[in-house]
């Protein structure tokens, strides 16, 4: 089917059946297009919670699909593709936490968003990269705390905090494979370009960097700071917006570490999603998010406490 008759079918589809199609920034492009709305992993969960519409119909990976699930569970939330996850989600399955928990009874778990309904669950506090340090702040000091699964935020966290944590043992497979050596030498050809850094990123992409910050706290300092030109250490979805804002700023991407033909970093598990996988989702209202009650209820508390603050 052509892309126009594609976007056609999806628009009568979500008319009729009075769906929100809510888009995360590393979505591909015509994703974005069609979106109703665009953000970062904070502000989509909040739409999530806030919507009236019947069908949350969500572009991203499936740990954000669930958490929308959570925090408005009388909607049907659909998927484009059941194999969106993510390299942090799994790298902290439930049973290992749980071992943990049960090795560790004095530790309070602080989870970052990218993990799976059945690790909310077992977390005492949920935070994403844009409210991370504000949640950190409110938890308190007197237990031992886990953070859970990003090291690399954690080591941020961390470093800013002066808040003494234990670290799970996992990364975001993209932000990871950032070169620090070709930043190096993008700084050296641009000196005058500020680079700006997603915190799920390695501690020596972070050191180099002049603002750190979720992908939308990103965009917004690009748009707000007086500079003509950014090195942008996120995944390239995130271009497509920005183009958009800032049309007068170059906007030069990091390069991933292997010998890559691509110039820029893309995850893999984002752009499963398409147009066609779009469309069938809405015609068949399948694959949906289906999560336990018990599990639902569990991991609605550490989001809805997250959420108030
Ligand atoms: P944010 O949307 O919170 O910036 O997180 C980035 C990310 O990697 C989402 O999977
Ligand atoms: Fe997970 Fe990284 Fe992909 Fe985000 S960009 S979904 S953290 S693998």
């Amino acid at each position: 089917m052509e892309q126009k008759e594609l976007i056609e079918k999806i628009n009568q589809l979500r008319k009729d059946k009075n769906v929100i199609i809510l888009g995360h920034y590393y979505q591909r492009p015509e994703i974005q297009e069609i979106s109703d709305f665009v953000g970062d992993s904070l502000e989509l969960s909040r739409k999530a919670m806030e919507t009236k519409a019947d069908i949350i119909l969500f572009a991203g990976v499936y740990f954000m699909a669930e958490t929308a699930k959570v925090l408005n569970p009388s909607k049907k939330v659909l998927v484009p593709d059941l194999d969106a996850g993510c390299s942090l989600e799994m790298s902290c399955p439930a049973d290992k936490l749980k071992e943990f928990k049960e090795a560790n009874p004095d530790h309070l778990v602080l989870t970052y968003i990218n993990a799976s309904a059945d690790v909310k669950a077992l977390s005492d506090y949920i935070c994403t990269s844009s409210n991370a340090e504000k949640i950190l702040a409110n938890i308190p000091l007197d237990k031992p705390l886990l953070f859970a699964p990003d090291k690399n935020l954690g080591a941020y966290l961390m470093a800013k905090t002066g808040r003494k944590m234990d670290l799970w043992d996992g990364v975001c497979i993209v932000h990871e494979a950032f070169s620090l050596e070709k930043l190096v030498n993008l700084k050296l050809e641009h000196p005058n370009s500020k680079v700006v850094a997603h915190p799920e990123s390695g501690s020596d992409v972070l050191k180099i960097a002049d603002f750190i910050g979720s992908t939308s706290k990103m965009i917004k300092y690009i748009e707000e700071t007086d500079c003509k030109s950014f090195i942008v250490g996120t995944e390239a979805g995130i271009l497509h917006d920005l183009k958009k804002r800032v049309p007068n700023k170059e906007l030069i991407p990091v390069p991933i570490d292997e010998d890559n033909t691509c110039s820029c970093s893309e995850c893999g598990f984002m752009k499963l999603n398409t147009l066609e996988k779009i469309y069938k989702a809405l015609l068949d209202e399948s694959p949906e998010v289906f999560l336990d009650d018990e599990i639902l209820e569990d991991a609605r508390r550490p989001l809805e406490r997250m959420m108030a603050l």
